[in-house]
Parts: structure tokens; C-alpha cells; sequence
């Protein structure tokens, strides 16, 4: 136990495990998951996979934020099951959660009574919450901001096939700012405004030479919104694509808006339209299609035979829904690539 170091604040505990190997070889990063305490058992089989088929080669750091405190037994058993590194557990600064004071309450209430049974989590406050925090504030806590580079994790999810490459050194040496896995269409109930609001935005503060990654979220017919997000469960990114006063002014206008609440927007259209805007280069988007990734429902499943076999993926390639109609990869692998693409 002397090669564990415990560091415990209010809001947050650091396990540091010693780690045997070369400090500079790793780059600056860590995975990153919201959670409850009582996902615990979802929590592990995250771990388990994602040290299985990774991190048992790599070590690198995990942080586990929480709007309550997380609770001995959490605390116990996920850090049992992460040999090496630095384990970060921190609770979300209070006005980074709560409801913000220009929030019209009955409007509120009414939309989440009116949502009920017309959407998945209508009537849920604290999905709205969630929502938002990994909209304009994940990237902004003491526990995260110290790094470079993040993936984000959820609880229950399942990696696949072996990753036997440093994926941040890959960002890092490619030049690469967002990494996706799945991605799909939004329902459109959940963000009626969005687009409006957008434009709004774009008309007043958006002055970028190159509007290429606009693509990704246009329908070049209508002009409004393809709907097309990246599915953001899985992201592999760099945190400095949130941490500047562009995306800061983006999500600020959109949040003044009151979508989070008056409606349900998604953080994952919020961060995708937020990187059409932010990234410069389409080369700098990276679509892992090597990783084989389970998140409740839909699985994505290397169909390469080669990426298969020597990867060891256990997924059904039958069962990929990145190369399906109700996915948006093949639309953005052309943006990506520079094809000209009018399908969506
Ligand atoms: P879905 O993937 O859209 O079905 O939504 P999830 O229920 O998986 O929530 C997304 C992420 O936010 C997961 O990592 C959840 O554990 C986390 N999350 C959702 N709601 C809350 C909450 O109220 N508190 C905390 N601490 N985490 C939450
Ligand atoms: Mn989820």
C-alpha cells in the first residue's frame, strides 16, 4: 500500500498507483466519465473492457466526475481495478450543474411535462443537466483542465478489438483535434431551434475562411441541419478545441437561448456543430473505424477482414451500424476526405 498515495479534498480524491515506466513516453491525457454511484457495476465492465483490450498496456490516467460525492464502495472498487496511474474522483462545482437563474422554471416544468412520452428522457431534469455540463463545462474542471487530451467513457460500454497503438500519440503526432467512433442522426422533436439559433450565431460571430466542415452538419439542398452528430459516448479529443473564447462564445449563445431546458438539445449535436465551427482542417477530424465499440443500442464493428483478425475483435461485423442508413460516417468520411457528397 505505500506505492498508493491518496490525496482527499472536498471535492475530489486522487488515487495515484506508482507506475514503473517512463513518465515522458505517455502523452498528456486521461479517460473521462460522468457517473453515478449507482452505475458502479457498469462502471467496471467499462474498465474491465477498456483495460483488456488498452489501457492494461498504456496506463494511462482515468477521472470520474460526479455531481454528488462518490461513495466508499465506488471509490474502493474502481480503483481496484486500475493498477497504474493517477485516479481522479471529483464532484461538479455546484453552478456547473444546477439550473441556471435565467431558466424560466414553468416554461421548464411545462416542457418536461409536455416531452414525457414524446422523446427518450423528455421528462428528465437531470439528463437536461448532463446535457449541458458536457456541453459548456466538462472541460472546464480542475480535475480535467489539467490535461490535454481525453476519451470519454460511459458506463456499460464495450471496446471490441485490441488497440495496440498509443491513440493520443496518434492525435498528438497526426494533428488531430476530435476522434469518433458511431455516429447517427438526431431526433428532431429533441432540438426544434437549434439550427435557427445557430445560424444566428454563425451571422453574428462567425467569420472563418475556410467553412469547409460546415458540410458536416448541412443539408446542401435545404440549408438546415442533416442532423448528423457524432455519437458522443465515444470521443478521443483535445480539450483546447472547447478551451477558447470561439467555442466559449458558441456554447454561451446557444445556452442563453435556453435549449438545454425549454427543449432537449443533446450534447452531441452541441459538440458537433460546435466542431464544424471550431476545427479548421478536415484532416484534423479522425474516425477510428479500427476500434470495434458497443454503447447501448448499436455496436460498430471493424468490416475490414485484416483490421478484424490481427485487431482480435469479437463483434459480429453483420452487426456494424456505422455503414448503415440510419448513420452519418459514410457523409462525413467524405467531408473528411474532400468528396463531394449531396446525400445528406
Ligand atoms: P444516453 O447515453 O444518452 O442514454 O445517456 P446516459 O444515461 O448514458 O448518460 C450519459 C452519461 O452521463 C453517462 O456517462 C451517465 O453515467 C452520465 N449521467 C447521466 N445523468 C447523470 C446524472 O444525473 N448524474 C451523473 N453523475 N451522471 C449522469
Ligand atoms: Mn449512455
Amino acid at each position: 500500500i505505500d506505492q498508493v498515495s491518496l490525496f482527499q479534498e472536498d471535492q475530489k480524491i486522487i488515487i495515484h498507483k506508482y507506475r514503473d515506466d517512463n513518465f515522458q513516453q505517455r502523452e498528456n491525457a486521461t479517460f473521462l466519465m460522468l457517473c453515478r454511484n449507482s452505475e458502479l457495476i457498469d462502471v467496471l465492465e467499462t474498465i474491465q473492457s477498456v483495460q483488456d483490450r488498452y489501457n492494461n498496456k498504456f496506463n494511462y490516467d482515468y477521472t470520474f466526475l460526479n455531481d454528488k460525492p462518490f461513495d466508499n464502495e465506488f471509490i474502493y472498487l474502481v480503483s481496484s481495478f486500475i493498477p497504474f496511474g493517477s485516479i481522479n474522483f471529483g464532484s461538479i462545482p455546484e453552478d456547473h450543474w444546477r439550473v441556471p437563474d435565467f431558466i424560466n422554471r414553468n416554461k421548464l416544468l411545462a416542457n418536461l411535462n409536455q416531452s414525457n412520452d414524446t422523446m427518450l428522457y423528455g421528462d428528465s431534469l437531470s439528463y437536461r443537466q448532463m446535457c449541458r455540463f458536457y456541453s459548456g463545462f466538462f472541460y472546464k474542471h480542475e480535475l480535467v483542465n489539467q490535461y490535454q487530451y481525453y476519451w470519454r467513457l460511459e458506463p456499460g460500454i464495450k471496446i471490441f478489438c485490441d488497440i495496440d497503438y498509443d491513440v493520443f500519440k496518434f492525435m498528438k503526432e497526426n494533428d488531430k483535434l476530435y476522434g469518433f467512433t458511431l455516429t447517427m442522426f438526431e431526433y428532431e422533436r429533441t432540438i426544434p431551434t437549434l439550427w435557427k439559433n445557430f445560424q444566428e450565431y454563425l451571422k453574428l460571430h462567425y467569420n472563418k475562411q475556410s467553412q469547409q466542415l460546415l458540410k458536416l452538419v448541412t443539408n446542401p439542398i435545404s440549408n438546415t441541419y442533416n442532423l448528423c452528430h457524432f455519437w458522443t459516448n465515444f470521443e478521443i479529443a483535445k480539450l483546447s478545441i472547447y478551451q477558447n473564447s470561439e467555442y466559449e462564445n458558441y456554447f454561451k449563445f446557444l445556452d442563453s437561448k435556453g435549449g438545454f431546458f425549454y427543449e432537449r438539445w443533446g450534447d452531441a449535436p452541441i459538440h458537433s456543430l460546435g466542431v464544424s465551427i471550431v476545427v479548421e482542417e478536415p484532416h484534423q477530424l479522425h474516425w477510428f473505424g479500427d476500434i470495434g465499440y458497443y454503447h447501448q443500442p448499436y455496436v460498430q464493428c471493424p468490416l475490414k477482414n485484416q483490421v478484424f483478425i490481427n485487431n482480435k475483435c469479437s463483434c459480429n461485423p453483420d452487426d456494424d451500424f456505422s455503414f448503415t442508413d440510419l448513420s452519418c460516417t459514410s457523409h462525413f468520411l467524405n467531408v473528411i476526405n474532400g468528396i463531394e457528397d449531396n446525400s445528406v
